[in-house]
């Protein structure tokens, strides 16, 4: 028999299933100061839709032993979810996305510890707390005997089929409507794509060769080629660039020696996904070659002896893109064990590298210096000698302790990255052979240039965050024999999206399908529409 009144109608039975709408009463209460109001309603209905699904689950097992065990569950789900997206909220002011989860997903490239460093304030640890509270009376509930059976009757069939029928419904609902507010599915489908990509990554790019390059040749003579990866140095507090604090004393010593681009940028501010698109062929999302090929199986194809030297963290849990890229490097070095709340200084290249260049055997050699550079936390990225800046900086936005405090960090770590520069060059200058350093920068950071943010993140995408540094030296010898550059390249736009070309002529490297115009140092350069984010136009 079908009593549609004992579905509908409170009944002291369903009593603790009440604790199942606590989360949705929290979404729409914090919700409404913490959620940016044209998110807040379709947040609501679609969490208001979970919830009563979750409910309906529950009432479908009302009356068995198993009621209790999936009350507790839905709730742990219910409150699980609503907490991620109100911290995130919180955070970011922005909803939670797969492309934030993806980073995520990349632990132990740093970018993660980005999201969750500043993520745990009291803000989040007041919500964590009030989650737990319903917790706590419905435990109460585990330990006593079942009281709350009311005067319900078993459910007939015919009731059972329509409680999954409905909760079926509203799990249709939420993926044709809410997909996007749909957090457990957005992370099961990014994890899975996730999952494939990096799979794909692995396959193609972890192997010494490509065949996304044909035709490979190069010069036999002797050459020695550093590549150096920056790592959220934003051009906004270099000297270099005109920042107005003194922060790069000692490449400016050698400014004249050096090729210093003024409007470069990087497509995206995550390292992830930025080193994929600057040292490989993928331009966007829609225009990844397949199979991709990378500058470092370039570099070994061509014949060079290749060496991937690193100062940041190798692997966590999984492989990091960046580590994956760089293992198909004839020999791997990773001086960096510790993630990045720990003290790493850069400083730990150098003997490295040193002892890389006095390695006679090999004439020919490419190494790629992926440096820790100045990632937070700023603080601990340089030693006490380089703590040059100490008071507030003449022009600062947010006069804060922390804007000041955090700023000044920031510039004594651009100083300390100033002198690991210098100190290649001189490193390459007493070799006194045929060899250039590239230096640029994956992402920049802001620190209270243009908002008040420290950080990068996609969301907000600050110009601080996009416009990086792109220097190139050369030794004597490399400019006698290779001739001119063209004259005013400095002031050319430019995406770090087409560094493989600029990579490739540099180390005088031929494959088929180069493109001299997209190389930024030849006569032939042709500007190009500056794409960030995978569409979106930067000059526009
Ligand atoms: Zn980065």
């Amino acid at each position: 028999m079908f009593n549609f009144k004992d579905i509908i109608q409170y009944n002291p039975a369903r009593k603790n299933s009440l604790w199942l709408l606590f989360p949705l009463g929290m979404v729409i209460v914090a919700g409404s100061f913490i959620i940016p109001s044209h998110y807040f309603l379709k947040e609501i209905v679609a969490f208001g839709v979970m919830s009563l699904a979750v409910f309906l689950v529950c009432d479908f097992f009302l009356k068995t032993r198993s009621y209790k065990t999936f009350l507790y569950l839905g709730y742990l789900f219910l409150a699980f979810f609503a907490f991620v997206k109100l911290s995130f909220y919180h955070q970011y002011n922005v909803p939670i996305s797969s492309s934030a989860l993806y980073v995520i997903f990349e632990t132990n490239s740093g970018e993660a510890s980005d999201y969750l460093s500043n993520y745990f304030n009291w803000g989040t640890y007041l919500l964590a707390f009030l989650f737990l509270i319903p917790l706590i009376f419905m435990l109460k509930g585990l330990f006593r005997k079942n009281k709350f059976q009311g005067t319900l009757t078993k459910r007939s069939f015919l009731e059972k089929s329509l409680l999954l029928l409905a909760a079926l419904g509203c799990v249709f609902i939420i993926q044709k409507k809410f997909r996007t507010q749909n957090i457990p599915y957005a992370t099961v489908a990014t994890w899975d794509d996730y999952i494939l990509a990096k799979e794909q990554l692995k396959d193609a790019l972890a192997i010494p060769t490509s065949n996304a390059f044909k035709g490979v040749t190069s010069k036999s003579t002797p050459q020695t080629y550093v590549v150096v990866i920056g790592e959220s140095t934003s051009r906004w507090h270099m000297q270099l660039y005109g920042y107005h604090r003194k922060t790069n004393p000692r490449l400016a010593e050698i400014q004249h020696e050096l090729v210093i681009m003024d409007s470069v940028i990087t497509p995206h501010v995550h390292t992830i996904t930025a080193l994929e698109k600057i040292l490989t062929l993928a331009d966007t999302e829609t225009t990844k070659p397949s199979p991709n090929g990378s500058t470092i199986q370039l570099a070994n194809m061509a014949g060079f002896k290749t060496y991937w030297l690193s100062n940041q963290k190798p692997v966590g849990l999984y492989e990091s893109i960046p580590t994956i890229i760089g293992s198909a490097a004839q020999n791997t070095r990773f001086l960096a064990t510790d993630d990045y709340n720990h003290q790493i200084y850069d400083g730990d290249v150098l003997p490295v590298l040193n002892e890389i260049l006095k390695n006679t055997t090999d004439s020919k050699k490419i190494i790629f210096v992926h440096l820790i550079g100045t990632h937070v936390s700023y603080e601990k990225r340089y030693p006490k000698a380089f703590e040059k800046f100490t008071t507030p900086s003449e022009i600062l936005k947010f006069q804060h302790t922390k804007a000041i405090e955090q700023t000044n960090a920031y510039d004594n770590a651009i100083l300390y990255n100033d002198y690991i520069l210098r100190e290649i060059i001189e490193i390459l200058k007493k070799e006194k052979g045929y060899s250039y350093m590239a230096y640029f920068s994956d992402h920049g950071d802001e620190v209270y240039d243009t908002m008040e943010l420290v950080g990068h993140n996609e969301y907000h995408g600050t110009r601080p965050m996009f416009e990086v540094p792109l220097l190139f030296w050369f030794s004597e010898k490399y400019k006698n024999l290779h001739g001119f550059f063209p004259k005013n390249v400095t002031d050319r736009t430019y995406s770090l999206t087409d560094f493989p070309y600029t990579f490739a002529s540099l180390s005088h490297i031929q494959f088929k399908g180069y493109d001299a115009s997209r190389n930024v140092l030849d006569s032939t350069f042709v500007a190009r529409k500056r794409i960030v984010k995978d569409s979106i136009d930067y000059d526009n």
